[in-house]
């Protein structure tokens, strides 16, 4: 039982062997992979592999890099595909203060007009932040706690920060970052968060976890994300792919 809570299974990176590496996620023993749309066309292209693929589900949503191309006609054509069954989430949205591929305005504004779509829809959300703590933490707060708000993806702060967004309603997810050997904060998020609240993810293709980093990642190496958890916690690796699988499950409403 395991969930790779995040990948981008429509990236032209998986062109050549798409189908392989679905199939080896699900003879792998992987549940489920949620496909995180990043605009348009990304989105609907996930939307398209979750109906084709039994273990695959899709979340839509515009990337603050892209933010800057979205128009708001878009966003309610996402806003229309989410009627479909195995949509369960708006994402991935957020700010990027690292990369600004997108100017921070236009970034805040496509990101505020998400999050409050995501509210209507009912739908929880997929949170890209890198290097825009303070920025995401405040427009969150101002959106109010809730039980099961969404998922803080790729999460790179530190502890505090974690038990925070936590406090307002949202999961942490843990990438296969945490393998790598300098990686000191996040190791220390992902022993001291509770087990409850923790969810396991690729980011596929990118980051991938020891010994495959350098590689194309897949949603099969969240394995070895899961099991350096299980080191650093000193559990068993069942342990953190039964709670992460569950919490999945619970804040996608996963069948
Ligand atoms: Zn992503």
């Amino acid at each position: 039982m395991l969930i790779d809570s995040h990948a981008h299974l429509d990236m032209p990176q998986f062109d050549d062997d798409r189908e392989e590496v679905i199939e080896r996620s699900d003879y792998g023993g992987l549940d489920h992979i949620l496909t995180v749309g990043t605009d348009l066309d990304s989105s609907l292209a996930a939307v398209k592999l979750a109906q084709q693929y039994n273990i695959v589900y899709a979340a839509v949503g515009y990337h603050p890099h892209n933010a800057q191309e979205c128009d708001l006609r878009d966003l309610d054509r996402l806003a229309q595909v989410t009627s479909e069954p195995k949509v369960v989430a708006w994402g991935e949205i957020g700010l990027d203060f690292f990369r600004r591929l997108s100017p921070p305005e236009e970034q805040l504004r496509i990101f505020s007009h998400q999050l409050e779509m995501a509210n209507d829809l009912n739908l929880p959300v997929i949170i890209h932040d890198r290097e825009a703590h303070k920025d995401v933490f405040a427009i969150l707060k101002k959106l109010g706690k809730g039980e099961k708000r969404g998922v803080i993806h790729c999460f790179s702060g530190d502890i505090d920060l974690a038990r925070d967004f936590i406090e307002l309603g949202y999961y942490i997810s843990i990438p296969g970052t945490v393998t790598y050997k300098k990686a000191s904060r996040v190791k220390e998020v992902a022993c001291d968060i509770p087990l409850e609240r923790m969810l396991v993810e690729t980011d596929a293709p990118f980051l991938a976890p020891v010994p495959k980093r350098g590689k194309r990642n897949e949603p099969l190496f969240v394995t070895y994300t899961a099991m350096e958890i299980a080191r650093i916690r000193n559990i068993e690796f069942e342990e953190v792919a039964r709670f992460t699988a569950q919490n999945a499950k619970d804040l996608f409403i996963l069948k």
